[in-house]
């Protein structure tokens, strides 16, 4: 094949390198001056290891190759040089895109476009208004020295600056201290007000949708002054997909912010929709200064991270992540690395643990004791977050900071929990205890630093507080038994020694005992399929009981010295000596709170412990579990939940709040026979609300969606459960029906695989590029902005995306669900089937509705938008219908029918309505459900 196509790139400049393109349907191959050739897997790889290649996405291209070695110029890697933190999908239509080149109209013009891309790239270089020019020289020459591919094309491109660049870290603005806000003034907003400003917000004459309007005028209740300490006012607000929840809540919540002073958390659980908001409240907030994204500080690129990664910290590959990471902090908007502006794709390229390593995930920050604590992104989002008008923050962190908040005017007061479906979840692991190897090591890291030999700055407590200890003989002593005690933490290798049976210290001797335990007794089949296992914790025998109480004494003999220590920091922060500067108060001031966090950490464990040998707390669950993918093991140990999660969610969260809202499309069970106000019973009580006693006001909003028109649920009744080559052939005929645009849904893993090997390279031969989760090295968001980005794309999951996804438009016309998502029949879900009021069934019942609901609201996102909502399952409860918006229609039928209407909707014209009416009436078989 040559380049004989309509695409019009050969007039363009070209870098003259020979190019590849691979994907499940082929290679086409273009070298040096010649015409594109489709060749085969072996050619291109001979041809690859050969000669550097350009090519697009390297870990993608390689999987597709089946050849892991891979390696070439990657044209994602150029990208990310020469235009740090600016979007691009990395798919050849999405770089051509990017660059404003034309895009390609087959597999075969791919090659040709990425040597223009390439040409583009580097000419950009050497134009005047390249924008990240500052900094790429110095860049460069560190690239050039870890040979990184590129560096020798790029030094063609790239001028020596007349002047020397400043070094990255002098470039970072500084934040600055402000003074300490009031606290906010009392407010009662007026519903006229609250409604011009949402019609201000909306756009003058925009189309008036009275259901936001209401919406927006309950909204406005919760920030009414308190009239009760302790009694926060509490709105849940279930509001149909399409009402316009965001800019409802938002103009309510931006006329308090500007009329008090004060700050409005508005919380998530997905990145999608903190996205979403980020952008939203654009159209709210034109000083952009206002409204500040809030993450957990795992998120963030760690300054001092990436001073030791530059400087030898990383070597090989990672090395030149750190390079590139380095470009991007210079240019980004708040140094977010997970779902922020650094792509998603490039920890993909270099693999992910090169990212990760470069956060604080270890909270082994020294604060003022790091020399770029005054330019850091962590605590400059921190500062934002107290002068801010909106904060956009996630579940977790919204608890987290209500739990541990070191400063009172930092705690969230007037919350928005969107996505409110999902507190519950967030709630439970937020307040929960994990007591397991990888957390034992962790804090073991933390007391003693890493063991003799590993890379990287990270330094035990003695060297963070080397002064504190000069200075003060108790705070040393205290720093002293600490380091011996932690000694009986588990250490490098830790794993290995516990499988082996030759486990070393106390937690490691649990740790066996936990390990014995769960594989003698757990019958869930996991054993076999090579899944975790676990096993309740309950009936443990003599041995085991003792090894827990000597791992509870060894957790108490930390715990101690750890308290004094924080004893000791307090007291040389109220007498302070005198070579105690700002910068030293505030490392003692970080070190107190990470310690305050830990001690509470060995605490929650020492309960856990202890309640192995004393009668059963009915407020909670407590299990054994070992942690296992695909038959290896990686963790092990003892787990806590509440059984009611939202008891210290409303004591921590709640009980400190003035005003809270829960708001989604689904918080409340659409169970069919109830009666639909008592329905709101459920929700209520999974508010939290009781635990304070306090009655929230209700409220719900239907969606204006034509939902009779616009979708169809099919209910396929012929496809055997446990039939992965029918459940494969299935999704092939689904997805080539309706010529892609499909999301496929999976609660398990393994399925997933299964159905994407037997059919991507068909799809892909019929132009019909699939792509999965857990399958392709490519992380989530990118697979999404991949997905939204062409119609013909479908895309197959698992949990994340059930929510995670905000497609509207022509891209997503079809879901597909595998079965009925049943709940994993875990010993925590046996416990709350227990616990609830009606029973198992209504538990399991209520989760699968809800999960089925929120997987129908991928599909319906905006008024235009049309298309299938197909379950494979013989046996569908008709009980669980309800999950669907009212009016839907439901039809079962066979495969060969589904396929029939779905033919019918892609050829166009007909609504999805109108065909399921005439079909389900002309054929015996398929009734409406
Ligand atoms: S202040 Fe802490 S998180 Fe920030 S750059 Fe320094 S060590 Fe890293």
């Amino acid at each position: 094949m040559d380049d004989a196509s309509p695409f019009p790139g050969p007039t363009l400049p070209v870098l003259d390198l020979p190019a590849l393109h691979a994907n499940h349907s082929g290679c086409w191959l273009r070298m040096r001056g010649g015409a594109t050739n489709a060749v085969g897997k072996g050619e291109a790889i001979v041809t690859a290891a050969d000669t550097p290649l350009l090519i697009l996405n390297a870990p993608l291209v390689a999987s597709r190759l089946g050849y892991p070695d891979l390696s070439g110029l990657d044209l994602l890697e150029l990208y990310a040089f020469v235009h740090p933190a600016r979007f691009v999908v990395p798919t050849p239509k999405g770089l051509a895109q990017a660059l404003g080149l034309a895009q390609p109209t087959g597999d075969a013009d791919v090659p040709l476009l990425l040597q223009q891309a390439a040409a583009a790239l580097l000419a950009h270089c050497g134009a005047p208004d390249w924008a990240e020019r500052e900094g790429a020289w110095t860049a460069l020459q560190g690239l050039a020295k870890l040979r990184w591919a590129w560096a020798p094309v790029l030094a063609t491109a790239i001028e020596k600056p007349a002047r020397a660049e400043r070094w990255l870290f002098s470039r970072l603005p500084e934040w600055e201290e402000t003074a300490e806000r009031p606290q906010p003034a009392q407010v009662d907003l007026l519903q006229a007000d609250v409604l011009s400003q949402l019609d201000h917000i909306t756009g003058h004459g925009s189309e008036s949708r009275p259901g936001q309007q209401d919406y927006a005028a309950r909204a406005a209740h919760i920030f009414a002054p308190r009239t009760a300490r302790g009694a926060p006012h509490m709105l849940l607000a279930e509001a149909g997909t399409g009402t316009g929840k965001t800019l409802g809540y938002l103009a309510p919540a931006s006329l308090w912010a500007h009329a008090s002073g004060g700050t409005v958390w508005v919380s998530t659980y997905t990145k999608a929709l903190q996205r979403q908001l980020r952008r939203e409240a654009r159209r709210v907030w034109s000083d952009s200064n206002r409204v500040v994204v809030r993450k957990g500080r795992e998120n963030y690129l760690c300054l001092l991270n990436l001073e030791d990664a530059l400087q030898g910290g990383f070597g090989g590959r990672a090395a030149i992540l750190a390079q590139l990471v380095a470009r991007w902090a210079a240019y980004t908007q708040d140094g977010d690395m997970i779902g922020g502006d650094l792509p998603g794709w490039l920890g993909t390229l270099f693999r992910q643990r090169g990212i990760t390593s470069l956060t604080d995930r270890r909270g082994e920050c020294v604060y003022a004791g790091c020399p770029h604590y005054r330019k850091c992104f962590i605590e400059r989002s921190a500062r934002a977050s107290a002068e801010a008008d909106l904060v956009i923050a996630n579940h977790a962190l919204v608890m987290v900071n209500a739990a541990r908040g070191k400063d009172v005017a930092l705690r969230p007061t007037r919350i928005v929990f969107d996505e409110g479906h999902h507190v519950f979840e967030a709630a439970d692991s937020t307040f929960s205890a994990d007591l397991t190897g990888a957390e034992a090591i962790e804090l073991r890291r933390w007391v003693i630093g890493p063991e003799k030999g590993s890379k990287g700055r990270r330094r035990g407590l003695s060297a963070r507080l080397a002064d504190v200890a000069s200075y003060d003989e108790a705070g040393a002593r205290a720093i002293a038994a600490a380091r011996e005690a932690a000694e009986a933490l588990p250490g490098d290798g830790w794993l290995q020694r516990v499988v082996e049976g030759e486990p070393s210290g106390e937690i490691e001797q649990l740790l066996a005992a936990v390990r014995a335990t769960t594989f003698a007794r757990d019958e869930s089949g996991g054993q076999e399929a090579g899944y975790g296992v676990e096993t309740e914790a309950a009936s443990l025998d003599g041995p085991f009981i003792e090894a827990a109480l000597a791992a509870g004494e060894a957790l108490a003999a930390l715990r101690k010295p750890l308290i004094q220590l924080g004893l000791r920091l307090e007291a040389i922060m109220d007498e302070p000596p005198d070579w105690l500067d700002g910068q030293g108060r505030a490392r003692i001031e970080g070190a107190r709170s990470s310690l305050t966090w830990r001690v509470d950490l060995i605490a929650a464990w020492e309960a856990l412990l202890a309640r192995l040998s004393g009668p059963v707390d009915p407020g909670f669950v407590d299990w054994l579990a070992v942690d296992r993918a695909d038959g290896r093991e990686y963790d092990m140990g003892l787990h806590r939940r509440w059984v009611d999660p939202m008891q210290p969610f409303a004591a921590t969260v709640l009980n400190g709040a003035h005003g809270v809202m829960m708001t989604s499309a689904t918080l409340r069970d659409r169970a069919g026979d109830a009666d639909w106000d008592q329905s709101w019973e459920g929700a209520v009580a999974r508010s939290g609300a009781q635990h304070i006693e306090v009655t929230p006001e209700v409220a719900a909003f239907e969606s204006p969606f034509d939902y009779a028109n616009q979708a169809e649920v099919l209910i396929v009744t012929d496809i055997p459960r446990g039939d992965i080559p029918a459940l494969a052939g299935a999704y092939g005929q689904l997805i080539e029906a309706s010529g892609g645009g499909a999301l496929g849904l999976f609660t398990a893993i393994r399925r997933l695989r299964a159905v994407h090997g037997r059919i991507a390279d068909r799809m892909a031969r019929n132009g019909l590029p699939l792509y999965a989760q857990h399958v392709d090295p490519i992380d989530t968001g990118t697979l999404v902005d991949i997905f939204r980005d062409d119609p013909h794309a479908s895309l197959l999951g698992t949990d994340a995306l059930r929510d995670g996804v905000d497609v509207p438009g022509d891209s997503l016309r079809l879901v597909i669900m595998e079965q009925v998502p049943w709940p994993k029949p875990s010993i925590l879900h046996r416990a709350r089937r227990l616990a609830h009021p009606q029973g198992g069934q209504a538990h399991d019942d209520r989760i699968i509705r809800a999960r089925l609901a929120q997987a129908f609201g991928r599909l319906i996102r905006g008024r235009g938008d049309r298309g299938h909502f197909v379950v494979l399952s013989a046996a569908f409860p008709s009980r669980l219908l309800t999950a669907f918006p009212a009016g839907t229609p439901v039809v079962r039928c066979t495969l060969a029918e589904a396929l029939q209407r779905l033919r019918a909707h892609a050829s166009g014209g007909t609504s999805p309505l109108s065909q399921a009416e005439s079909s389900a009436q002309s054929r015996n078989d398929c009734q409406n459900g």
